[in-house]
């Protein structure tokens, strides 16, 4: 038997067959159906915010908050992310600017922003990468100064505080993924936390090929829709969410345990003031006794632990992004060579963790 890097979180089968049974009755299977609203009015008292929106995954969380912001121009971002990241930029039109990010939390280096403003820069997309904060006080400081919008990426960051606020509160917009491998799902399905009623007016038509009502349409939008039995998947999920991020916890605690203090071994810090949800379990591998990120994959795949690069290569080297855009990140080059990430999921258990662990720590 292998144990694989994610499993999904699922309530149990009765609840969820509980919970969509109505939709035999009610036959209304999407369109801002009855549990798409519930799952909203739920996830704001979850999440601590006054406007949020669903959305059919996180993609299009990011590519609607970019047009729903009516963005054209430069946007600072970072390579040391998903390729959704990237990708929402430049389809919706925009040229990315990669920031390098900084060497303790791996979040945007926020000293390095404002030498990459120019006249055309609209906004910032940092992303809160394994569920670490960015510093959104400083980003806030930044976007007022230079008037640029700020879009976090937030799809790891589901249900985290900063200083006991919900960090979906920060920026303009904050889009999350509710896909299948995230901490909180709804099999695929997103959504936009935003600031402004405007911009969820225009969300709310540009997720619904652009329609007012039953005979105006006066905007041209897509088809970003959360249909119902998705939203039943977040309603289970979501009465045990602080139960997943517990059991999450504990196996985070344990494999730090383990891998704190060995030479050569980095792990993701615990950052001050911050709620975690322990979404990833990251671990940079520098080189020493020859050991590196690439041969202690090798081995954990020989002894059936499989891990992912995730995030190698850096988006500013696929061959999608090589040398088509600004970028002078030499850190997030170095970091995306070491980084490994183990597997982590509510179903994982102490001992596989110890069995991980001891795989690796031999190669000692
Ligand atoms: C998962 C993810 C996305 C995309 O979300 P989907 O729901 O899969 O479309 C975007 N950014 C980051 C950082 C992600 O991890």
């Amino acid at each position: 038997m292998k144990i694989p890097v994610i499993k999904s979180s699922m309530p149990n089968y009765d609840e969820y067959i509980e919970e969509i049974k109505d939709l035999w009755d009610s036959r209304w299977l999407t369109n801002m159906g009855a549990k798409h609203n519930k799952l909203i009015n739920e996830l704001k008292a979850y999440l601590k915010i006054d406007n949020i929106d669903l959305v059919t995954n996180g993609h299009m969380a990011l590519e609607l908050s970019l047009e729903c912001l009516d963005l054209k121009g430069e946007v600072i971002t970072t390579p040391f992310t998903f390729v959704s990241t990237t990708n929402s930029i430049v389809r919706k039109g925009c040229i990315p600017v990669f920031c390098d990010i900084n060497e303790d939390d791996f979040t945007i280096d926020v000293n390095k922003i404002e030498e990459l403003i120019t006249d055309k820069t609209v906004a910032i997309m940092p992303v809160h990468v394994y569920g670490n904060i960015c510093d959104v006080e400083k980003i806030d400081e930044i976007a007022k100064k230079h008037n640029l919008k700020v879009i976090y990426d937030a799809a790891h960051a589901f249900g985290e505080e900063y200083k006991g606020k919900g960090i979906m509160n920060y920026g303009d917009s904050s889009c999350m993924s509710f896909h299948a491998t995230k901490v909180f799902h709804t099999i695929e399905g997103g959504a936009i936390a935003f600031r402004d009623e405007s911009f969820g007016k225009k969300l709310n038509q540009l997720k619904d090929f652009g329609i007012k009502d039953e005979e105006i349409t006066d905007m041209i939008g897509t088809n970003a829709k959360m249909h119902e039995f998705s939203a039943a998947m977040g309603l289970c999920n979501l009465k045990h969410i602080d139960e997943f991020i517990v059991k999450r916890k504990i196996l985070c605690d344990h494999y730090r345990e383990r891998l704190n203090n060995v030479k050569g071994i980095k792990l993701s810090p615990i950052q001050k003031d911050v709620k975690a949800n322990y979404a990833y379990f990251p671990v940079f591998f520098d080189e020493v006794f020859s050991v590196n990120r690439d041969n202690v994959k090798k081995h954990l795949e020989e002894n059936n632990v499989l891990t992912r690069k995730y995030f190698y290569p850096a988006i500013n080297e696929l061959d999608s992004y090589k040398n088509k855009y600004p970028q002078n990140t030499p850190i997030a080059a170095k970091l995306s060579r070491q980084v490994l990430t183990l597997p982590l999921y509510t179903d994982l258990t102490l001992e596989e963790v110890d069995y991980i662990c001891d795989k690796i720590l031999e190669l000692y």
